[in-house]
């Protein structure tokens, strides 16, 4: 899952990029409203978390362009303790969720989460898919309730496919989502993960389509 991070703070932005890419999301931080905009035209992203007081454009312009646009992307606004209004309008412009600064990122790992049950059309908490069991708060994977060792990598990829089941997912695709700009990725990377999943799930539940791309199956 790929995140947009707009914050400008250079402090607050390098250490919730830090902490997000451990929770298996690669992160794209930008600290400048004009380079948000370009990243959110050029980029499908899960999810944006968007500082509102910005050099350039302000989060709430980006946030209007991105809602008359018709983008669903989840927004997560993240602002300040003595800013009620800003949060209310906010909202109102089309922001899923808000979060005060200073804020635990832990909680904020958790809204994300639920935001992106929320965009997935899920219910459960847990992703459940034949015999495997997903848990995206721990990133524990379950196999006929056995536990198997995954990858944050790897557990962000089933995580993927498993969005919808039984169709398939481009490498190029699955890469733009695994991937943020800053990380290097070897050509052959998602075949490398592909393959270790399988061996880990020990079932052939991951198809290949010769030319199209990679898809769950039962
Ligand atoms: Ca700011």
């Amino acid at each position: 899952m790929r995140l947009l991070l707009v914050e400008d703070d250079s402090m607050l932005g390098s250490a919730l990029q830090r902490v997000l890419q451990q929770e298996s999301f690669a992160v794209d931080w930008v600290q400048d409203g004009d380079e948000a905009v370009l990243a959110l035209n050029a980029l499908p992203y899960d999810l944006v978390l968007l500082d509102l007081g910005l050099p350039g454009k302000c989060g709430l312009e980006i946030l209007h362009g991105l809602r008359k646009r018709r983008a669903s992307v989840p927004v997560i606004i993240l602002t300040a303790r003595d800013a009620v209004s800003d949060r209310i309008a906010g909202l109102d412009s089309g922001a899923d969720d808000y979060m005060v600064k200073p804020f635990d990122p832990d909680e904020l790992s958790a809204r994300i989460r639920a935001l992106l049950r929320r965009r997935d059309g899920r219910i459960e908490p847990l992703i459940s898919f034949g015999p495997l069991t997903l848990n995206p708060a721990t990133h524990e994977l379950f196999i006929q309730e056995k536990p198997a060792r995954l990858s944050l990598r790897e557990f962000s990829l089933i995580s993927i496919l498993l969005e919808r089941p039984g169709t398939a997912v481009s490498r190029e695709k699955l890469e733009e989502r695994l991937y943020g700009w800053n990380e290097e990725v070897e050509s052959n990377a998602i075949e490398v993960h592909i393959h270790n999943l399988r061996k880990k799930l020990g079932t052939n539940l991951i198809r290949t389509i010769r030319g199209v791309g990679y898809l769950m199956e039962e």
